[in-house]
């Protein structure tokens, strides 16, 4: 089962990804998480990643497709997995489809998570990042178990310097031009479900769940 997640930035997609992910034990693979371990670990590749996404951009298509496509072809793949944040253009979306057919795999859902713009602000706003483990809160919506660390690994939680307001504007931005077309791109595919990302994190889940048993 190969799943992508759809949705602007903020809509919900690593929530939801990782709920799916521990389900039905498959991998989620973020592209967010691995630039984001990258630039923790001073990599090239995160050191070339960090000035895109400081300003709100997307990293260059030819800096993320080679990554996942070497991804997907590892062994606790086979059963499936949850991509997110990937693909995010038409090219990246193309080279996903190309890379799986070469596996003789196919994108099975495209679970697109719809949340207006109007709401991302002020998600994003209490969005908090752990800078241990990467694991993700929220101030109202998902607050932790312990207090101000991480439930996980007691790591201490940020407001990532892309979630500040002027930056998730650009984010938008970017969505709206380069990513919410490959919303045509799947339903053309016939693969497209729709599900309402204004709701509770779980009623979310449950709708995904009657998606993926269809
Ligand atoms: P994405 O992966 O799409 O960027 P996240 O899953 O990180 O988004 O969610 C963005 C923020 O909104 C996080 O702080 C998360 O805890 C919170 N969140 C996720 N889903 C919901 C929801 N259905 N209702 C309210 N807050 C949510
Ligand atoms: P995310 O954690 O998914 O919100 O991603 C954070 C940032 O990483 C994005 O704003 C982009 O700068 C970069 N990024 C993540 N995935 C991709 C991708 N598939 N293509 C281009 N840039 C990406």
């Amino acid at each position: 089962m190969k799943i992508i997640m759809l949705g602007a930035p903020g809509a919900g997609k690593g929530t939801q990804a990782k709920k799916i992910a521990e389900k039905y034990h498959i991998p989620h693979i973020s592209t967010g998480d691995i630039f984001r371990a990258n630039i923790k670990n001073g990599t090239e590749l995160g050191k070339k990643a960090k000035a895109f996404m400081d300003q709100g951009l997307l990293v260059p298509d030819e800096l993320v497709v080679d990554l996942v496509a070497d991804r997907l072809a590892q062994v606790d793949c086979a059963d499936g997995c949850v991509l997110d944040g990937f693909p995010r253009t038409i090219p990246q979306a193309e080279a996903l489809t190309k890379a799986l057919a070469g596996m003789g795999q196919k994108v099975d859902f495209a679970i697109n998570v719809e949340v207006p713009d109007e709401n991302i602000i002020t998600r994003m706003a209490g969005r908090r990042a752990c800078v241990g483990c990467g694991a993700t809160y929220h101030l109202k919506y998902a607050p932790t178990k312990t207090g101000d660390i991480c439930d996980t690994c007691s790591g201490e939680l940020i407001l990532r310097e892309d979630d500040k307001p002027e930056t998730v504007k650009k984010r938008l931005e970017i969505y709206h031009e380069q990513t919410q077309p490959l919303i045509d791109y799947y339903t053309k595919e016939g693969i497209i479900k729709e599900v309402d990302g204004t709701q509770d994190i779980d009623v979310i889940f449950v709708e995904i769940e009657k998606i993926l048993t269809q």
